[in-house]
């Protein structure tokens, strides 16, 4: 679901780079679980379903017409302790856009969801992580930090197995991991199932899941 890898972006200036996260610091063994194009009607439910059940927090990049469509989902998640950040209005590649449209699919959701839920937004993620400069500067301007990822498990992927979904992830977690699954699949069993294995997992190795707020707080 993205076309650059992450280093991409890590050849970018400094200048560039600053306002976007691939990770949180790597000395502490906090891990961060986020899930993009959401809220779905039922996926979305059985995810948090789970994430109570497993006592874990995550964050969850929406987009603003699906916010509009499942409200009483948006207040679930922010009634459940989770983070709500923007993934755009609609789901569409930031790279091509002109600065109008990208400072509209933003403001849109933002406002929107700001206003739904009393609450700042602090996080945004470009959709397919693609984005070019006029992104940075208008996120910046609205007040957001870019958060993209280091562990793309590729649950999206019809095709993709739990076992290796859960190996894939096990074997890339390193202090401040941040991990992308996709909460708008039509069959949530397999992204539970995996999300249940990957957190014995990383329990066992010592790790634990911490909300993305921490991210600009350790
Ligand atoms: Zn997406």
């Amino acid at each position: 679901m993205r076309i650059f890898p992450t280093n991409f972006y890590q050849l970018l200036p400094r200048q560039i780079t600053r306002s976007i996260i691939f990770h949180g610091k790597r000395e502490y063994r906090n891990l961060f679980l986020t899930f993009d194009d959401g809220p779905h009607e039922i996926c979305t439910p059985a995810i948090l379903e789970c994430l109570k059940e497993l006592k874990i927090p995550a964050s969850f990049f929406i987009l603003g017409e699906n916010a509009v469509r499942f409200p009483e989902i948006i207040k679930q998640i922010q009634m459940d302790g989770h983070i709500i950040g923007i993934h755009g209005y609609t789901h569409q590649s930031f790279f091509f856009l002109k600065s109008a449209s990208i400072r509209e699919q933003i403001e849109k959701t933002q406002n929107h969801i700001e206003l739904f839920l009393g609450k700042k937004i602090s996080f945004f993620r470009p959709p397919y992580g693609r984005f070019g400069w006029n992104t940075v500067r208008i996120v910046r301007q609205q007040g957001l930090k870019i958060v993209l990822w280091d562990i793309l498990p590729g649950d999206y992927k019809l095709n993709r197995t739990i076992s290796a979904i859960v190996d894939q992830v096990v074997m890339q977690i390193r202090g401040g991991s941040i991990i992308v699954f996709h909460d708008n699949l039509k069959n949530p069993d397999k992204l539970v199932k995996s999300l249940i294995q990957i957190h014995q997992q990383a329990v066992i190795e010592g790790y634990r899941f911490v909300s993305l707020e921490k991210l600009t707080n350790d």
